[in-house]
């Protein structure tokens, strides 16, 4: 089976979110079922070299204004097709906004053409290699469906995952003309929304499969509080949406090996966390005992993530005797309400604003609960991190949360199978009854324990997404599971 996968982002080149690990863990998560997938991406700077030293694999005289060319390049344990086209992805920085703060002015024909070639490679392939199917990612490669759809010839099946609907890619409709698409297809049921066009819709409405990244956010969908505008075209398209989680990366994750970690330490170990904690103490001026529980946050500070709610709890948390450390930055307001919580509460609340991977490690392997309030979440990463380090997620009941954690309610916690707390409806009052929950069972270090051991069990890595992905794949392409054990005996 060989896939072609089309994105804008790809750890650890260009990342500026979840889709950059998905997109970079997928490929080496599909050879270990037997699937060979290459990856296009765009060729901007922090790429340039590798397309210098690649293989041309295909050469364009004018892809919307400039020469281009696909080069072939093997990186990362990646096998990467890099358009180089200079005029349109020759821009240093975020791959979409200019150094202005604003979108490119010309973003509809950077990621048109890369929608574009991902249909040509599609097609006609690279080489002697052409893919059985095509996956697209978010709005950038939300054109390579209608491209395969409303072009001549035979095309391989598609399926577009949606990482983050908020982003759709709406430009107005006389860009239709300038990508080379059929003026039919700007219908309601084409690419038009709202008399505009809209990329992620056009992958929506021409792809095979939609997927998204739980499937609880796949339900939610299709309302529109959660839909932002697609909720309609979503629904109807019901029958072909899957809900498939994202992994992490188990060996970047690994509480065993982590070098960020003052101490390593296992599931049947777990004691070793104490000297993570002593240095979270120290990090954030914490003035924390034994029996003291600490929450922390590691997140981007914006409404999606629902801390605002958390703001509204700190009474209660305090009231309890917790402490908190809190690693963010985003929303000035949000930055200096925690800010001025931490100063007002010296030994109680620590705040650190800014990016830290090394302490986002520690403070998953010394805090013993990590607070994840979002309002709504694709799927969500930090409670999976919380879950295999044994820093208990206490998250509100939406998307991935609801699909990752389980609640220790009082069934649960009889079976032995909570590995955390859910709140509903995400709101400050629920929040604060979980708060209260989690203090309560951390007072008890038997049922505490008992939910550390089974949270770092759980199964977090990429294999189970992997497999369910390589399914769909099979789904579309009509290969039968007889065919896929021969071509794994060959
Ligand atoms: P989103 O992609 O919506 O921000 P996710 O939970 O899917 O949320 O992924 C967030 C990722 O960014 C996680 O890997 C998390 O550890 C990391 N992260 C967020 N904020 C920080 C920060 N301030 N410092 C270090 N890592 C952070």
């Amino acid at each position: 089976m060989r896939i072609l996968s089309a994105a804008s982002e790809c750890a650890p080149f260009i990342k500026t979110g979840g889709l950059a690990d998905v997109v970079s863990a997928l490929p080496v998560a599909l050879a270990a079922e037997g699937a060979e997938m290459r990856v296009l991406l765009p060729a901007y700077p922090a790429l340039a070299g590798l397309a210098a030293k690649g293989e041309t694999a295909l050469s364009l005289r004018k892809l919307h204004g400039g020469p281009a060319r696909v080069v072939a390049a093997r990186a990362e344990g990646l096998d990467l097709l890099l358009l180089d086209a200079p005029h349109l992805f020759d821009r240093p920085g975020n791959p979409y906004l200019a150094p202005d703060g604003k979108d490119w002015p010309d973003n509809h024909l950077r990621f048109g053409a890369l929608s574009a070639i991902a249909a040509k490679i599609a097609r006609e392939g690279v080489g002697d290699w052409r893919p059985d199917v095509l996956h697209a990612h978010d709005w950038q490669a939300g054109l390579v469906p209608a491209y395969l759809k409303l072009g001549a010839g035979a095309s391989p099946p598609s399926l577009i995952t949606i990482h983050n609907i908020a982003f759709q890619g709406v430009f107005p409709a006389d860009v239709l003309t300038l990508l080379d698409l059929p003026k039919s297809a700007f219908t309601i049921g084409g690419v038009e929304y709202y008399g505009n066009v809209s990329f992620l819709k056009a992958g929506l409405v021409y792809a095979d499969r939609i997927t998204t990244v739980s499937p609880t956010y796949a339900r939610e969908l299709t309302a529109p509080e959660f839909g932002m505008g697609l909720e309609g075209v979503i629904a109807a398209r019901r029958t072909d949406v899957r809900g498939i989680l994202n992994g992490v990366d188990l060996d970047v994750w690994n509480p065993e090996t982590d070098k960020a970690l003052v101490e390593t330490y296992s599931a049947g170990k777990p004691k070793n966390r104490r000297g993570n904690r002593a240095a979270l103490a120290e990090r954030f001026g914490l003035d924390l005992k034994k029996d003291t529980p600490l929450f922390c946050v590691i997140s981007r500070l914006t409404r999606q993530k629902g801390l605002d709610l958390l703001l509204e709890c700190l009474p209660r948390l305090l009231g309890r005797g917790a402490r908190l450390a809190v690693l963010g930055s985003g929303d000035k307001d949000l930055e200096s309400a925690f800010a001025a919580a931490a100063k007002a509460h010296p030994g109680r609340i620590g705040v650190v604003i800014g990016y830290d991977e090394a302490l986002s490690h520690l403070l998953q392997g010394g805090s013993d609960v990590i607070v994840i309030p979002s309002r709504f979440e694709p799927c969500g990463l930090t409670q999976l991190y919380g879950l295999r380090y044994g820093c208990l997620p206490l998250v509100g009941r939406t998307g991935g949360l609801a699909d990752t954690v389980i609640d220790a309610n009082e069934a649960a916690i009889a079976d032995g199978v909570a590995t955390g707390f859910q709140f509903a409806p995400i709101a400050a009052a629920p929040l604060g009854d979980a708060i209260d929950r989690a203090c309560d069972a951390y007072a008890n270090r038997t049922i505490w324990k008992s939910m550390m051991r089974r949270a770092m069990r759980s199964d977090v890595g990429w294999d189970r997404s992997a497999a369910a992905y390589y399914a769909l794949y099979q789904e579309l392409t009509g290969m039968r599971p007889e065919d896929r054990a021969e071509e794994e005996t060959r």
